[in-house]
């Protein structure tokens, strides 16, 4: 398995390896450096001991001289043979003062002390060991050290002889002559200052004291006449350059470690800083989008600043995309689900419309067969045409296309007319309706979408009788008021404030005010987890739903829109098995006082004028059936029917027929419209009387027609005795 190593391990490893490639270097330059001076040292000692050499012979040189100077002597030499104390006194005697030495004896040929002169402090006895003068017999010359009662004694001695054996070695000794130098604090002080070194006597079975690495050292043995060992000098110096070398070395070195350990260090805790811990958090955030993460990874600095502020973006968008594909997922599924709901919507009335117009066609039927299967068609019809009104207005406030049109309205009217409405279908199922109204006069009169309003109100009614199967339903509406001092609009309400505020008494307030609406019946009430789904478009078709009756689910939505249109909102109070009560608010919005609208010069009173007497009629309908439906209502009251199909024509039929009396108007058709052809036609007959044929459908289609100067109007599906009153208002059958 390929192994997968981190950034920040790897800088690690390599901050490691070039650590440990660092401190390899520098071992082997410290190993070089100690070799280096070993080998200096060594150089040092070698020269340090040729230097203390040299130094002793050329201490010990002078009492070499002074012997062998005195020693081939011709005076000296007769001197021996005819011993003069005098001539000793003056010529051996003062060589002790001459050249600083403190002893001299001298020995005649039977080794005998003949003569022997010390200076001060110094004992003369026993100085010169007897064998040594023996010894000089044979070697002529004798230099060495002795250990005596005045210390340690550097001795010189050589046999005498005439002036002509220099070299001592041609003739016999007639002598010998022994000279002596204490070798005490003052000529060691002389020896130290000469070779710069500290000096130490030792005694030959002294050990030597170990010195520090960077002194150099040399022992220098001092021997007797018989070679042995009487004494050691230990020179020994400090190497103050090595040691300084050496310091220094040892400390460019540690500074070297410690500046690498410095770099690494901070190398470490800023990539750990820097990179590690931003980059960690990205991980956490690829895995887990905590916005906590995104924004501690905001904080940090430089490029990981930018990518936390990206990843904000990114995760919004995410979030945004999510939600956008969650609804469009959940749409697809209620749609799914709506349309498998509205396709058997639409084929159960479609099934009963018709399977009884079928057997409608079966011979012989009784007439009151044929009624109710009539009556059946006919609420098939209805419920169909419910559902389709239904499914535009939600469509059409889905658009936005739901225009809110504003007019005085009396409320106390609309909901004593829907009481009268459904009173009788709620009697017909056992039970009772009643109503309760907040206001009273022209306080009831109110500034909002009248047929909104109406149809809020209904909708909700019809839910309660088809949700109830006993009790009651009562509805109506009371004021709310939101107490505010500084409110002084002048209407008369009822509030319903706490505290300071009066009840049920008649007061003066500001517009803050609504109207809270209610209908509540004893019904099968609606379980807590689908009240705030009811409202929901669609919800009906996708939930399993025992108690849903017929209907495509559409209605509180539509009715939830038009509230939140007219600026209020709705919810619902509701127990199983209990009942349920639904409330709404709209603003209290109360009605302009308006001039009375002038009417517009519309010819209805000449229209009056004329007796009932047969018509003639234009037909202006694109639609086939529409037209046979039309044409078959109104025949009646025709002595001639002209049709066409669209809006040119049917102005040019009215250019050309100034006596036609009525034109039914479809404002939908090809080529020309309604209206257009409805305003043309003004310009030159301002009498004919033209009713609009409009498609509920399209909302404010009325309104459209009567200013294009249409007469009146009639909404489709046209029921045809709402035509004939229209047709009997316009031409009354009484007048002459
Ligand atoms: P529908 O056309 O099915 O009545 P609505 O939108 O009017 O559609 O109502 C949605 C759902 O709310 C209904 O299917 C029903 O379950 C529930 N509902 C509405 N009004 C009442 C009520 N008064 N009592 C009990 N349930 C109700």
């Amino acid at each position: 398995m390929e192994r997968n190593i981190g950034i920040y391990n790897r800088i690690l490893i390599m901050l490691c390896v070039t650590g440990s490639i660092l401190i390899l270097i520098l071992l082997m330059l410290y190993f070089i450096k100690d070799k280096q001076e070993k080998i200096m040292l060594d150089e040092s000692q070698v020269q340090f001991g040729k230097e203390v050499n040299s130094l002793l012979t050329l201490k010990t040189a002078t009492l070499r001289q002074v012997v062998f100077d005195y020693t081939f002597w011709d005076d000296f030499v007769d001197n021996l043979n005819t011993f003069d104390s005098t001539w000793y006194f003056n010529n051996i005697a003062t060589i002790l003062k001459s050249f600083r030495i403190d002893y001299a004896c001298v020995y005649d040929t039977n080794f005998k002390l003949i003569y022997e002169a010390s200076s001060d402090g110094v004992a003369p006895n026993g100085i010169i060991d007897a064998s040594a003068v023996f010894k000089l017999n044979e070697t002529r010359f004798l230099s060495f050290f002795q250990a005596t009662n005045n210390g340690l004694m550097e001795i010189s001695g050589a046999s005498v002889h005439n002036d002509t054996d220099q070299t001592h070695m041609l003739t016999k000794p007639h002598g010998y002559l022994f000279l002596a130098r204490r070798w005490d604090k003052d000529n060691i002080a002389e020896l130290v200052n000469l070779s710069g070194a500290e000096i130490r006597i030792l005694q030959p079975t002294d050990s030597i004291k170990s010195v520090d690495e960077h002194t150099i050292a040399v022992v220098h043995v001092l021997q007797g006449w018989k070679g042995e060992n009487i004494a050691k000098l230990h020179f020994y110096r400090n190497s103050y350059a090595y040691k300084l070398y050496h310091r220094m070395s040892l400390f460019i070195l540690f500074i070297i470690i410690f500046s690498f350990l410095a770099v690494f260090l901070i190398f470490h805790f800023s990539t750990r800083k820097w990179l590690n811990r931003p980059l960690k958090l990205v991980m956490s955030i690829l895995k887990s989008d905590d916005p906590v993460l995104i924004e501690k990874l905001k904080q940090s600095q430089g490029e990981f600043r930018n990518i936390g502020f990206l990843f904000s973006d990114y995760i919004n968008q995410k979030h945004e995309l999510k939600l956008a594909k969650d609804k469009a997922e959940e749409s697809d599924r209620l749609k799914s689900a709506f349309l498998a709901n509205m396709s058997h919507e639409i084929r159960t009335p479609m099934n009963g419309i018709l399977g009884f117009a079928e057997m409608l066609r079966e011979p012989g039927l009784t007439e009151e067969k044929q009624k109710r299967y009539v009556g059946i068609i006919e609420k098939s019809g209805t419920r169909l045409l419910n559902i389709i009104n239904d499914l535009i207005d939600i469509s059409k406030i889905e658009a936005g296309q739901m225009n809110v049109l504003h007019s005085d309205t009396n409320i106390n009217d609309q909901v004593e007319f829907i009481y009268t409405f459904f009173r009788p279908e709620v009697e017909r199922k056992g039970m009772t309706i009643s109503f309760k109204n907040g206001l009273t006069g022209k306080a009831a009169c109110i500034y909002t979408d009248r047929e909104k309003l109406y149809a809020i109100l209904t909708n909700l009614v019809k839910n309660a009788i088809k949700y109830s199967n006993e009790g009651s339903i009562e509805f109506g509406y009371s004021v709310e008021t939101h107490c505010n001092a500084s409110q002084t609009q002048n209407i008369l309400v009822e509030t319903h404030c706490n505290a300071s505020q009066t009840h049920g008494h008649t007061v003066e307030t500001h517009g803050n005010a609504s109207l809270q609406f209610y209908v509540k019946d004893t019904g099968i009430g609606i379980p807590t987890d689908r009240q705030e789904a009811i409202f929901e478009r669609f919800i009906q078709a996708d939930i399993e739903d025992s108690m849903a009756l017929q209907g495509a689910g559409l209605g509180l939505a539509i009715t939830k829109a038009y509230i939140e249109m007219l600026g209020g909102k709705i919810w619902v109070e509701s127990e199983e098995g209990k009942g349920s009560a639904f409330y709404f608010t709209i603003p209290y919005t109360h009605c302009v006082e308006k001039e009375p609208v002038i009417a517009k010069e519309i010819p209805a009173a000449a229209a009056k004028v004329e007796i009932r007497k047969k018509l003639k009629i234009l037909i202006a309908e694109d639609d086939e059936t529409s037209e046979i439906l039309i044409i078959t209502g109104v025949k009646k009251y025709s002595r001639e029917i002209i049709k066409v199909k669209n809006g040119i024509e049917a102005v040019e039929i009215c250019r050309n027929n100034p006596d036609i009396d009525l034109v039914l108007m479809d404002m939908q058709m090809p080529k020309m419209n309604g209206f257009d052809a409805t305003m043309q036609i003004r310009q030159f007959n301002k009498s004919v009387v033209i009713i609009a044929q409009t498609a509920y459908a399209l909302y404010g289609d009325k309104d459209k027609a009567l200013a294009a100067g249409c007469n009146d109007y009639i909404s489709k599906p046209i029921k045809m005795n709402e035509l004939l009153e229209l047709i009997d208002k316009y031409f009354p059958k009484e007048a002459s």
